[in-house]
């Protein structure tokens, strides 16, 4: 008799059948020959907290967490690190063996891992970052190129007081502009950041006028579906160097592997080719 477990993690969302991560966690146990599962969970807010206390009595050794769930789970998790708590959600939960529920959130480490794999050259230090949207993605991308060094942001979304509640947040790093006024933002900034869902498929297409746009400018698209969305078309024709969103959602998972299964795994061209089938 053995006490080996083969471990199980998962993710939660609602709906979860357009979640590319149980593809993209089974790409990286067969790539390492890790033994293991990756489960999709469709749980109703009803369910949520049910579901995240049974599961680690299933064998679960942790999960990450989709819309519309993220902040949800911050509230049922015992720990959180002190980037969830600032972001305010979380999108990764590691079960403990000592019972306790432990929230993390990788998002901003994607955002960033992916900026500097996509655009080499991007440095904290190129200048002022300009953001549209302050949803949840916002606070997560905000929190980390606070993090990592940036000095000046401007932020712009339709719904003025969340981009206020924003600064109030995160300090006085962050400029707020008026939605009609977002494209204003672009003149100044060195790198450029839809957080917004605009421009996904089956939302209205963003439309901010991107003239002020510089030659040689970061410019990078949460929205991976499209890959290529007409904002990063028209960046591209502007002459500025794009980065797509979907290498974020790679990157945000690395750190949830490598805690579930034991390495690292990388992010590389038959990772993205993974998930795009
Ligand atoms: P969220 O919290 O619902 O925020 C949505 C944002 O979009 C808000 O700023 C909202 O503005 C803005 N928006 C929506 N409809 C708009 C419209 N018609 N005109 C102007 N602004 C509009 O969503 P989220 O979690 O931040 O996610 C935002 C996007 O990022 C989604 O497309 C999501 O798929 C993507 N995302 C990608 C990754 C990745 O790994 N690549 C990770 C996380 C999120 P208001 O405040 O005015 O409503």
């Amino acid at each position: 008799m053995t006490n080996f477990t083969i471990p199980i993690a998962g993710v939660i969302g609602n709906p979860i059948s357009q979640s590319r991560s149980p593809q993209l966690f089974r790409h990286w146990l067969k790539t390492y020959n890790k033994v293991g599962f990756y489960i999709p969970l469709h749980v109703t807010e009803a369910n949520l907290e049910n579901v995240i206390r049974v599961l680690p009595k299933m064998g679960f050794i942790g999960c990450n967490v989709t819309a519309p769930h993220k902040v949800d789970v911050l509230q049922i998790a015992d720990l959180a690190t002190d980037r969830a708590t600032l972001i305010g959600a979380a999108n990764t939960l590691i079960f403990r063996k000592d019972g306790k529920i432990h929230a993390d959130n990788t998002d901003g480490y994607g955002f960033i891992a992916n900026l500097k794999q996509g655009a080499p050259e991007w440095a904290p230090s190129i200048g002022p970052v300009a953001v549209f949207g302050a949803g949840g993605a916002a606070r997560a991308v905000i929190a980390s190129l606070i993090d990592i060094g940036v000095q000046k942001i401007y932020l712009s979304n339709r719904t003025r007081p969340k981009a206020e509640a924003l600064k109030s947040s995160f300090g006085t790093k962050i400029t707020v502009v008026d939605w009609v006024q977002s494209g204003n933002m672009l003149e100044d900034s060195a790198t450029v950041v839809n957080t917004t869902s605009l421009g996904m498929v089956g939302k209205p297409e963003f439309r901010v006028p991107l003239d002020g746009l510089q030659r040689g400018t970061v410019v990078t698209d949460l929205v991976y579906s499209p890959l290529k969305t007409r904002f990063l078309t028209e960046a591209e024709a502007a002459g500025c160097i794009v980065v797509d969103g979907l290498g974020m959602l790679l990157h945000q998972a690395v750190p949830g592997f490598e805690r579930w299964f034991g390495i690292r795994p990388d992010v590389d061209v038959d990772t993205r080719t993974a998930v795009l089938v």
